[in-house]
């Protein structure tokens, strides 16, 4: 995958209704992005197979739907008012901002790119000391000693390094005087901290446990860049996983396992993933690990794996006054009940824009089709059929003599399992373009032999195969391709 591959994807993704620029009409919002009517279905699907994977597959997880705006002093148990910041960097010159870990990452790349391996190693052990010690200057100094230029105005024109906190602020309160300041939730993880004890009391859970939310999170990037990988609003799918002290790293390797098999189940190539450990912790984290995805520039993350200790936990109860303790009475092996305790968290947390992009870009391709002058380019989304925005499109081959009834009937068939689409204008193979464009993996066309004998074409979107099959077939067919089981089992 390369650079030139992300741009088409990008335009492809606004041709075909995936995703549109927030506000466009206004020139757009700086990293907001709205999902048009072909990325909703898409979004959706996506958010289903991992709500089925973590929940419905999961006897001991359940899932919750908490408020964005939470109480301001969430965020301070949470340590994100005095901690959640980056630091930043602006170009004297250009007047543009950067964060200064991400110009020195970027160089990294550049060497990788380059195969200055050594180079690339060299930087990444520095820039790991500075981050680790928070060393502003530090940073600075790198940046410098690798002589890295603002890449808009080509200068080494830079300002210090500062820390810039990355909460969305706004006021809750009808009169400015009462008003108090609140935030934009950073994360939908204290959601389900604030939530632990009403769903394990009134779900009677037991420890080891999960809770799944997913939702929007706002973080006041420094820099927005990479279409939909960095966004300014954007939503997560996290769950809480509640230990007993002392197993959390054994529920850390599990869920390092079962969520890197969970990715590569969507069929993108399991080389397009790897591992990459934290040498930085959060400051709630004892371990942390990224799962990174091969997008077309570069190995990125997608999702984060952490042991967060029981710091959220045992923050809140700080702050609150309020228990946030669980009673294990199960028996140790000396026979005496392990009694209270505040459990440990062992988390996993994906973005779903990170995960549509991922998806994205793996499944677009170009082929080459026909021979001779009939020799052309179709573009395919790829993707498995189960997460297609449409499964199935059914075009009658004309406007008239019957065929739309039928081709009508057979959607009104279809419709309550499947998202059908119907289509009735331009030749045949157009209508299969289109399709393909979008990655619907069936296309069923009536013609007039399906007035005599009640059979259709069906065309497959991969091997772009036609075959004839009788009208009751079709479902038999989409039962056997559309099927959550191929994800999930
Ligand atoms: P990064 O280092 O890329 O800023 P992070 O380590 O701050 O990410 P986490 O706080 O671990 O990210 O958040 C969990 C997940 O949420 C990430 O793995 C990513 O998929 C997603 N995510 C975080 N920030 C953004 C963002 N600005 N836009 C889109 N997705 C995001």
């Amino acid at each position: 995958m390369s650079e030139e591959i992300f741009k088409k994807v990008v335009s492809h993704a606004k041709e075909y209704g995936f995703v549109f620029p927030s506000s466009e009409i206004y020139d757009g919002l700086g990293a907001v992005y709205d999902y048009g009517q072909n990325g909703v279905e898409l979004k959706n699907n996506l958010r289903q197979y991992w709500w089925k994977a973590m929940v419905q597959m999961h006897e001991n997880i359940v899932g919750i739907d908490a408020a964005i705006f939470m109480h301001p002093k969430t965020w301070k148990a949470s340590g994100h008012i005095d901690g959640f910041s980056d630091p930043m960097i602006d170009n004297k010159d250009s007047k543009k901002r950067y964060r200064a870990d991400q110009l020195l990452e970027d160089k990294i790349t550049k060497y990788e790119k380059e195969g200055k391996t050594n180079k690339a190693e060299e930087l990444q052990a520095a820039l790991d000391k500075v981050t680790l010690d928070n060393d502003l200057a530090g940073f600075k100094s790198l940046i410098e000693q690798y002589e890295i230029a603002c890449p808009i105005s080509g200068t080494r024109n830079w300002t210090d390094v500062r820390q810039f906190n990355l909460m969305f602020s706004t006021e809750m309160g009808a009169m400015a005087e009462d008003a108090d300041k609140i935030y934009l939730r950073p994360e939908t993880a204290q959601g389900i901290f604030v939530n632990f004890l009403n769903v394990q009391k009134s779900g009677r859970m037991k420890i080891p446990f999960g809770i799944a939310q997913t939702g929007k999170a706002f973080r006041n990037e420094i820099i927005a860049r990479q279409f939909i990988m960095r966004m300014r609003e954007f939503e997560q799918m996290e769950m809480q996983f509640f230990v007993r002290p002392g197993t959390q790293k054994q529920w850390y390797e599990y869920w390092k396992e079962t969520r890197i098999k969970w990715h590569k189940k969507l069929g993108l190539g399991d080389d397009n993933y790897r591992f990459h450990n934290h040498v930085k912790m959060a400051h709630y984290a004892d371990d942390a690990v990224d799962i990174e995805f091969n997008y077309p520039f570069g190995f990125k993350e997608l999702e984060g794996i952490h042991s967060r200790t029981d710091f959220d936990l045992k923050n809140h109860q700080e702050l609150s006054g309020k228990k946030m303790q669980y009673f294990d009475a199960e028996l140790d092996e000396n026979g005496k009940a392990y009694g209270n305790y505040i459990p440990y968290v062992v988390e996993t947390s994906v973005g779903l824009d990170r995960l549509f992009l991922s998806v994205l870009c793996a499944s677009y391709k170009e082929e080459e089709v026909g021979e001779g002058d009939k020799k052309d380019t179709r573009v395919v989304l790829s993707l498995p059929a189960i997460l297609a925005p449409y499964k199935v499109a059914i075009f009658p081959l004309t406007k008239k003599d019957g065929l739309p009834e039928i081709a009508r009937k057979i959607i009104d068939e279809l419709k309550f399992d499947y998202n059908c689409f119907y289509e009735e204008k331009d030749a045949i193979g157009k209508r299969y373009r289109r399709q393909d464009a979008l990655g619907t993996p069936f296309c069923i066309t009536v013609d007039h032999e399906s007035l005599e004998n009640q059979t259709v074409t069906i065309r497959y979107r991969d091997t772009m195969v036609q075959e004839r099959i009788p009208i009751s077939k079709i479902r038999e067919i989409l039962a056997s391709e559309v099927n959550w089981s191929k994800l999930l089992a």
